[in-house]
């Protein structure tokens, strides 16, 4: 069995999520043959030194599992994208990039996060880029704690006051890139979070039938994809049982 989530945005502010997600990784988690994480696992992560709660907690849960026999393959969302070798080292869990492809059981899937995805968010993607250059990268880490943390609520202020101003389809994926990442890694399947639009939508492509299945935040109980041998359906964590 493998398990998926995405978008728990653990924070101070959110410790119903965070209770939920530890108990996940304590419990049902350990049943699972791997644990994917595809983004956005923390609210805000400012650099492998941010130690603030409930950071600490949350990583060594995530030991905790994976020191269990469970491996956790994780990708970085737009929330906490600089997750880097020192948090993969203390936890054990494996930093993946997208689009990560995986073969199992039983069709070709390709997991991202989804943020690539709203293509349509042209404003978006110029901050991805910047964000996610190397150099800039360094250059923010290099900086204190205190100021990194300003600079992110600044970030945090403007991005929120335009995201209200933008119709909601530009918040959503693009089919045609949706149809193109497919194509692309010769996928039938795909795997994202990021809209926080749970579901399930069977896309007709030009070589057939596909499926994109989207994983839901962890605002109001939590949301998972369990993909055994009989199906692959999205649950509640609390129905798992450990
Ligand atoms: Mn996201």
């Amino acid at each position: 069995m493998l398990l998926f989530a995405s978008d728990t945005h653990l924070s101070a502010h959110r410790p119903a999520a965070v209770a939920a997600f530890v108990e996940f990784l304590a419990g049902p988690v350990r049943r699972a043959d791997r644990l994917y994480l595809l983004g956005d696992v923390f609210d805000l992560w400012l650099g492998d030194d941010d130690d603030r709660a409930p950071h600490p907690e949350v990583e060594a849960a995530l030991a905790e599992a994976v020191s269990a026999g469970v491996p956790i393959d994780l990708m970085r969302g737009n929330h906490d994208f600089l997750l880097g070798a020192a948090f993969a080292e203390r936890t054990g869990c494996r930093l993946i990039d997208e689009p990560h492809i995986i073969e199992a059981i039983d069709e070709r899937t390709v997991l991202l996060h989804g943020d690539t995805l709203c293509t349509r968010d042209v404003e978006y993607q110029a901050f991805r880029r910047y964000a996610r250059d190397p150099v800039n990268q360094r250059a923010f880490l290099a900086r204190p704690m205190e100021e990194r943390a300003q600079e992110a609520a600044k970030i945090r202020a403007t991005s929120d006051s335009r995201t209200r101003l933008k119709p909601e389809d530009i918040m959503d994926v693009t089919d045609d890139e949706v149809a193109r990442v497919l194509s692309e890694c010769g996928a039938t399947r795909m795997i994202h979070g990021h809209t926080h639009r749970p579901g399930v939508h069977e896309i007709g492509l030009e070589t057939g039938p596909a499926t994109r299945i989207v994983l839901g935040d962890w605002y109001e109980g939590g949301t998972v994809l369990i993909w055994d041998e009989t199906s692959v359906r999205l649950a509640r964590p609390e129905h798992l049982s450990a």
